[in-house]
């Protein structure tokens, strides 16, 4: 099945949705908001349109599939995200989205008479809320689904209005009830595969001349949205060295020790990054005159090994401890979040690799900085994989790339990925 000639309708899709996210820098479709609503509910006039079942899972969540096929059998899962970060460019999991659906487009129009129906049927589904710019915790829509987000998630709240995570997903029409009792809303062994097409969201492909590469494996992160270092706040000019509790030096000697550890895990060979992205003075009382009493800051590190995670954690226990001693200051920490790092099925990844060399595509293999949906299914047992599509500029940012022809490129071999795993799909160990 040949999908280059879908090019105009990709880029009609990306265009439309861009104009009605567009905030005048880049775009925003904030998670269980306005910008993730309207798209949602553009892709659901397009999907009907074009002849698709669409349905709404009791995560909020956009499912996608073909009229012919039983949408209770085994299948297939193409997914990705429709929320964005404030201002973010228009790819970052949009593009994952409009390649599956795509695919299904594709098959509905082969079969039109049967309805494209399927042994192993194809579900698109568009998740809400995968980014943690909203409410500082990502992957709420496909945890959701996975009975994976914790009451206390729940209270979460929106970075700009307030409202609490649950009160915003009651209000897209998700079922809270059952998803702060953190029930399954889906049977994950009707779930065969799991397939996501992002941006890489990184340079490296784009300098190294690579179109497409098939993910090995996805970081996961351990992180703290808000650490508060509590020191003594004195006037700047009266308190002699010996005798301050100065916050500000706390904590930048926390960020320098744990800059050493990280070099030194780096030297053994341990994957690792370490960011602090938030570091604040209280703003209410800093002052130039003033010794900081208070500073709060944002904690992230990622890794592929779990172990190496736990351990680096560990790390920053014992230094904050030792800090705490040394300077006399306090350090409090708020709810520790986890990330699991994921491993990706070699036997999908070896489909997507295959389809990339029949398509005769540049490619490589490459691991995951960023975390994703699918990192959550391989965690549930679903056999997943991703196909990264080169981009520029980055991402999260409103200067975020894509050149039309590579998407076009990752489409098909989504596509033929997927009709590998259909002919196969009884034979196949999954
Ligand atoms: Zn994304």
């Amino acid at each position: 099945m040949q999908l280059l000639s879908y090019q105009p309708l990709a880029e009609q899709l990306f265009d439309e949705i861009r104009a009605l996210s567009f905030d005048g820098v880049g775009v925003t479709r904030a998670s269980y908001g306005e910008g993730e609503s309207a798209t949602a509910e553009y892709l659901r006039a397009f999907a009907l349109a074009q002849g698709l079942r669409v349905q709404v899972d009791r995560a909020a969540n956009v499912v996608f599939s073909l009229p012919g096929d039983d949408p209770e059998a085994p299948a297939i899962w193409i997914g990705s995200h429709i929320d964005s970060v404030p201002q973010g460019g228009n790819f970052d999991g949009l593009a994952g989205v409009i390649a599956g659906l795509l695919a299904l487009v594709a098959r509905q129009r082969w079969h039109p008479t049967s309805g494209g129906g399927s042994a192993l049927p194809l579900k698109v589904i568009a998740f809400r809320g995968e980014e943690s710019a909203w409410f500082g915790k990502a992957y709420m829509g496909s945890s959701a689904l996975l009975g994976k987000l914790a009451p206390a998630d729940l209270q979460l709240k929106q970075r700009s209005t307030g409202q609490s995570l649950g009160e915003c997903m009651a209000a897209v029409g998700a079922d809270v009830q059952a998803i702060s009792l953190q029930e399954k809303l889906v049977d994950t062994r009707a779930i065969k595969a799991y397939l996501e097409l992002h941006i890489e969201q990184g340079p490296v492909m784009d300098a190294r001349d690579l179109p497409l590469a098939v993910v090995s494996g996805i970081r996961g992160n351990v992180r703290h949205n808000r650490i508060v270092c509590l020191g003594d706040a004195q006037h700047s000019g009266v308190v002699p060295r010996w005798l301050r509790h100065d916050a500000m030096f706390a904590v930048s000697d926390l960020i320098m020790r744990l800059d050493t550890h990280w070099r030194e895990l780096l030297e053994r060979g341990t994957d690792l990054v370490v960011t602090a992205g938030i570091v604040q003075t209280d703003e209410a009382e800093h002052s130039i005159s003033r010794i900081p009493g208070r500073v709060s800051f944002s904690l992230e590190a990622r890794s592929k090994s779990s172990d190496t995670l736990e351990a680096f954690y560990q790390l920053v226990q014992a230094e904050m401890a030792s800090i705490s001693r040394e300077r006399g200051v306090r350090f409090q920490n708020d709810r520790r979040l986890t990330s699991d790092p994921a491993t990706m099925d070699p036997g999908l990844c070896d489909m997507l690799l295959q389809a990339c060399r029949d398509n005769g595509i540049r490619h490589d293999t490459l691991p995951s900085g960023a975390g994703h949906d699918a990192s959550l299914f391989a965690n549930a047992g679903v056999p997943s994989a991703m196909l990264f599509v080169r981009n520029q500029n980055g991402s999260h940012n409103p200067h975020e790339a894509m050149d039309i022809d590579d998407f076009m490129l990752g489409v098909q071999v989504l596509s033929d990925a997927v009709q590998r795993v259909q002919d196969l799909g009884h034979a196949l160990a999954f």
